[in-house]
């Protein structure tokens, strides 16, 4: 087993829906979540906070040799996804032309298969994203 199952049901709530957080004081959104704003230290109030789930593309690459349990997905895009409110977060691109993928394209949020350790093991979900 890859993946502990109590760390993929923590992580759960950032993976299945999003869910980032906000420091009520100075306005900022973080995702994933932390526990204080790097901005504020102490003044700062830090609540969780849906983040949006369309962006745009940042940046990205097309992964030819992949790691250990996605070898079957090659080539896939990789990508650092700027959400609407300014958060930037690393994902998969998938369900998209590859020539759809560049700098500044407009892409949503899909649920997806993350991964599974084998077939009598954990299959964890979570976030990608698609070109639109
Ligand atoms: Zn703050």
């Amino acid at each position: 087993m890859r993946h502990a199952l109590p760390l993929i049901w923590r992580k759960s709530l950032e993976r299945y829906r999003l869910i980032g957080c906000s420091c009520e004081n100075c306005g900022t959104d973080y995702f994933p979540p932390r526990k204080v704003c790097p901005k504020c230290r102490r003044k700062g109030k830090i609540a969780p906070k849906q983040m949006p789930t369309e962006g745009k593309v940042y940046s990205y690459s097309l992964v030819h040799a992949a790691p250990s349990g996605f070898e079957f997905e090659a080539p896939y895009h990789v990508a650092i996804v700027e959400l609407a409110n300014g958060v930037r977060l690393l994902t998969q691109i998938v369900d998209s032309d590859a020539a759809k993928v560049k700098i500044g394209a407009p892409v949503k949020m899909v649920f997806r298969k993350i991964f599974e350790d084998d077939c009598e093991g954990v299959i964890a979900y979570g976030y990608k994203f698609k070109a639109v």
